[in-house]
């Protein structure tokens, strides 16, 4: 690593002894440049859609239009500010969470609750395009943030919704593992290449940008379920096959579970 020297003060003893403080730099400057690498990243990801915005803005003043066209430019910008909207309000759920260190509100999730909210939003998501299945095996529950942990889950599953085409399966599972309980998505999607998969918790990293785009994806999903995760204690695991479909999971470990077992006897005592 290398050292910066930041004061260098002679010793009182009477010989050319010197104090030489240091600091170590090698971080500082990984720290600095990944905040440089994120203002140019908001910066163009916010200029798009601002760049569109103006563009149609400026022909509307400038030239007469019919009706249509003059509705069909007001959609899209309408659909260009709500992009930007979104993108802002993502940045700053994640700059909330990056803030606290902890969870605000630790809670036993009703699990059978959550999941068959995340598998109506899958359907509502699917609109019937693909085969949804769901397999949850109750005995262990987890504690932590509800509404964070719904919408870190209910991220992967939109995910696998999004990326997998016509006609694919989404299966979402909860299971016992033992001590750990393992919430997992797998589907028949395009899948991801491996060279991408240890770079997908970026904030705006995209494997291919413009079919995220289309399906209004922004690039922050998975950094926020990557906080999300690490205040509950755990990691995200990524298993994929480029053109067969990936499997997301996440794998609470036992100090966060409970068994569903305990719950009953200590109401019952
Ligand atoms: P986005 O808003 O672009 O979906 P995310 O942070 O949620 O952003 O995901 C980052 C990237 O990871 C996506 O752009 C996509 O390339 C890839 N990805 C995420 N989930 C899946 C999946 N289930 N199948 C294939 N690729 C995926």
């Amino acid at each position: 690593n290398r050292q910066n020297v930041i004061a260098v003060q002679a010793f009182p003893y009477g010989d050319n002894r010197k104090l030489i403080l240091t600091q170590d730099i090698t971080e500082l400057e990984r720290t600095d440049s990944m905040r440089r690498d994120f203002v140019a990243n908001v910066s163009h990801e916010l200029k798009t859609p601002l760049t569109v915005l103006s563009g149609f803005l400026e022909t509307m003043r400038e030239l007469p239009l019919s009706e249509a066209d003059r509705n069909r430019y007001l959609d899209i910008m309408a659909q260009q500010g709500a992009r930007m909207q979104i993108i802002v309000n993502e940045l700053l759920v994640l700059a909330k969470l990056e803030g606290d260190a902890k969870p605000p509100v630790e809670q036993m999730l009703d699990i059978k609750t959550v999941l068959r909210q995340l598998h109506d939003d899958a359907q509502g998501l699917s609109a019937g395009k693909h085969t949804i299945e769901m397999h949850v095996d109750p005995a262990l529950t987890v504690i932590g943030a509800e509404s964070e942990l719904m919408s870190a889950l209910g991220n992967l599953v939109s995910n696998a919704i999004r990326y997998t085409p016509e006609g694919g399966k989404i299966c979402i599972r909860w299971r016992d593992a033992g001590e750990a309980a393992v919430f997992s998505v797998t589907d028949t999607g395009i899948g991801i290449p491996p060279e991408h998969i240890p770079r997908l918790t970026e904030r705006f990293y995209r494997v291919d940008r413009s079919r995220s785009r289309d399906t209004g994806g922004t690039g922050l999903g998975l950094a926020i379920v990557k906080h999300v995760l690490q205040r509950h204690d755990t990691v995200l695991q990524v298993k994929s096959e480029e053109g067969r479909g990936s499997e997301f999971s996440v794998k609470f470990p036992a100090a966060r579970t409970v068994r569903n077992q305990a719950i009953a006897t200590s109401v019952n005592t």
